[in-house]
């Protein structure tokens, strides 16, 4: 049995990762499957017991930007010897780097090869790593292994990590001297490296007052006073009759969880990982010291640059894996219908990942949901009255519906990172945490919604989502073609922004009407509105719109998220900005943010948004049943809005409260009319051209609309409290 100390949670780990090894020919031979990534100018081959699917998307961890080489994992048979040599390679390498190891072989603790080709109870974190660059380089793993087990030593040279053997201890070199060096001029670089800041910080750690003297007669000097412990142990051990010529001073290399000293974790951002020379095990900070003469000390038989490798990214590349291999399971269950990276995108947290996760494409999946359920519920002419529709409608849209579509698919997600400084020695350590990391029902709605986002986008098709909907068996039982075909782009030209509100211009050539004429003939409206519509009377109509706002409503929603998210996308969200706000070097604020898209939706869909325009194209005009009270209102208004000049963006939505809500229920049951009959092209065409402008507009000055609403909200707290 495991002792509970040797247990590790990282949470859920996919068969990719903790799956046994298969075999073949009664054992003779294992199956290993070969991940190559590219990590800046190196390249490193992790080994899984499964196969792995990759995105093209790169991503930096500790400023080393990392993509995999291929697409999928590559297959390879190898013989048991050369797997067990594998395995030992991993258990001793793995083991020096946690210090697990106090004699130069295996740890006590360490796993069995065993433990990697028997089908486990436990889950296990089974990934191995071997040197090479196109392919595994047994060589090496056998220098490493005969270093290990039959002492075939290399003495130190220079640029490597070092070891000596009684005890066995890893080092990296600090110092080289001889017999003549000088004590100042070790000092000096002691004080060159930083790892003092003072000479007299030195002298009193050192205790010495004489700098007259050699570095050498310094250790072998019994006469002079006591020195910190270190020092006196290196004096105690001292022989003066050794015949080397030359002596290292050494330090304790670095444990591995040790590598990023100043890391901030969650961005996974290192201020030393920063500078032009990265984290390696052969630079510490450690005031402690270690002497060994030129005979004694070896060199360490692995190549520095893969060890620090290792070291550097080894832990945070398990948990990149982790994503991939449940980024790769939701895709194979989900039949293609979306694209991997937006899958990557969809499953990721917040906490997981800052820039890249469901926020992005939630927005637009709760829309995509919305406007697919509103067309299904009027589809159904039993329906007859707007509140029994949008009650049926909350059912189907609540966290509640969606927690439960989402748990359909078993969708695994990654809802945080592992911590490299936290993460223990998987060589020795059994993982056995099965359970995955909770999620609140309202983020598995996030998510669901997220899914349907990234299942819209990838052709621009309901289908997609409609094929996602009979998957998790949602519900969903639409049929009229003109509702669920064709797409809802708008075709945006490159203007360059200009800053100026776009109603302000438009007022110039077309001002609002001067004298409203009630009651006019809908034939008019219909040669307004470029086409004929035999549902136009009843969208017109007060006591009847009501069925059609309800589905215009969910239209013109839609139109809009889908349209801003997309251009949005364009503008501000590209791989290098998010690079560049990782790093720290673009203004988090400057990225897109799902709080953006919100607001860029109620800016275009509030009552004052669309109650300006139904009047500025004069529906009021064209109204139905428009009692005297309502039309005095509309009168008033448009008084004002003949004299506003719209100089700032927020003005219309500021009529909000000022316009009769009649106006934008008719500027939706409109959309609906013609959606009926001329679908998404038909609506993109009306719809699609008066919001061009606007779109536009709010996209291209995103963070100015942004800024004033936060500063809004902020006011409307400050007031309430
Ligand atoms: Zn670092
Ligand atoms: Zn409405």
């Amino acid at each position: 049995m495991t002792e509970t100390t040797n247990v590790q949670s990282i949470g859920y780990l996919p068969p990719q990762i903790s799956s046994h090894y298969i075999t073949f020919e009664k054992g003779s031979k294992v199956l290993l499957f070969l991940n190559y990534f590219q990590i800046d100018d190196q390249s490193l081959i992790l080994i899984s017991p499964r196969n792995f699917e990759y995105s093209n998307l790169s991503f930096t961890m500790f400023s080393s930007n990392i993509s995999p080489t291929y697409r999928t994992s590559k297959k390879l048979l190898v013989s048991m010897e050369q797997f067990k040599s594998i395995v030992s390679f991993n258990i001793l390498l793995f083991c020096d780097l946690y210090q697990n190891n106090s004699a130069k072989t295996y740890s006590k603790q360490a796993r069995s090869v065993e433990s990697f080709i028997n089908p486990n109870q436990c889950d296990q974190v089974n990934i191995l790593t071997v040197p090479g660059e196109q392919e595994i380089d047994f060589k090496k793993v056998q220098q490493f292994l005969d270093c290990k087990f039959k002492s075939i030593k290399q003495l130190y040279k220079s640029n490597s990590l070092a070891y000596m053997d009684s005890p066995y201890k890893l080092y990296d070199v600090l110092y080289r001297f001889d017999k003549n060096t000088l004590l100042i001029e070790y000092f000096r670089f002691l004080i060159d490296n930083q790892i003092y800041n003072e000479l007299s910080d030195i002298q009193q750690h050192y205790q010495v007052t004489n700098l007259d003297i050699t570095l050498y007669k310094f250790f072998d000097s019994k006469e002079l006073p006591n020195s910190m412990n270190s020092v006196q142990a290196i004096r105690k051990k001292f022989n003066n009759q050794t015949r080397d010529q030359h002596f290292y001073l050494l330090q304790q290399m670095k444990h591995i969880n040790q590598m990023h000293h100043q890391a901030d974790y969650q961005n996974l951002i290192c201020p030393d990982c920063q500078n032009t020379s990265k984290c390696s095990f052969l630079v510490s900070k450690s005031q402690q010291i270690f002497l060994a003469g030129e005979s004694e000390l070896f060199a360490y038989p692995v190549p520095i640059e893969y060890v620090n490798l290792i070291g550097r990214l080894f832990s945070q590349l398990i948990c990149q894996m982790m994503h991939y291999a449940k980024t790769q399971n939701v895709y194979n269950r989900m039949n293609n219908i979306a694209q991997i990276e937006r899958i990557e995108e969809a499953i990721s947290c917040p906490s997981f990942n800052l820039e890249r996760n469901y926020q992005n494409l939630e927005m637009l999946g709760d829309s995509v949901i919305k406007y697919l359920t509103s067309a299904m519920l009027f589809e159904d002419k039993g329906l007859n009255n707007e509140s029994l529709l949008s009650s049926l409608r909350i059912k189907l849209i609540t966290n509640k519906h969606l927690s439960d579509v989402y748990s359909i698919l078993q969708m695994r997600t990654m809802n945080s990172k592992i911590h490299y400084k936290k993460v223990r020695n998987h060589m020795t350590m059994t993982i056995n945490d099965v359970d995955d990391f909770k999620l609140s029902r309202k983020q598995q709605a996030d998510i669901y919604e997220a899914i349907c986002g990234a299942c819209y986008i990838r052709d621009y098709e309901f289908s997609d989502v409609i094929k996602f909907f009979k998957l998790t068996n949602f519900g969903f039982q639409g049929v009229f073609p003109n509702f669920y075909t064709g797409n809802c782009l708008i075709q945006f030209p490159d203007v360059q922004n200009s800053g100026i509100y776009p109603l302000k211009q438009q007022k110039q050539i077309k001002p609002f009407v001067q004298n409203s004429i009630y009651n006019q003939s809908l034939d008019k409206f219909e040669q307004f509105l470029g086409c004929k519509l035999s549902r136009l009377n009843e969208a017109m109509t007060v006591e009847d719109y009501e069925r059609l706002e309800f589905l215009g409503d969910a239209i013109l929603e839609f139109l809009i998220v889908a349209n801003v998210h997309k251009e949005c996308e364009k503008y501000y969200y590209s791989q290098d900005q998010q690079q560049m706000c990782r790093e720290g070097k673009f203004e988090s604020k400057l990225l897109l943010c799902p709080g953006m898209l919100h607001i860029a939706k109620i800016s275009l869909l509030d009552n004052g948004f669309m109650g300006t325009m139904a009047l500025y194209y004069g529906y009021h005009q064209y109204a139905i049943g428009l009692c005297q009270d309502t039309q005095n209102e509309i009168e008033k208004v448009l008084e004002a809005l003949r004299q506003e000049e719209f100089n700032e963006f927020y003005l219309i939505n500021q009529y909000s409260t000022q316009i009769p809500k009649i106006m934008s229920d008719l500027w939706e049951s409109v959309a609906a009319c013609i959606m009926i009959e001329y679908g998404w092209e038909g609506v993109v065409k009306v719809y699609g051209e008066m919001y061009k402008p606007y779109i536009q507009y709010v996209v291209q000055n995103i963070y100015s609309v942004y800024d004033y609403h936060q500063l809004i909200n902020r006011n409307i707290q400050i007031e309430k409290n």
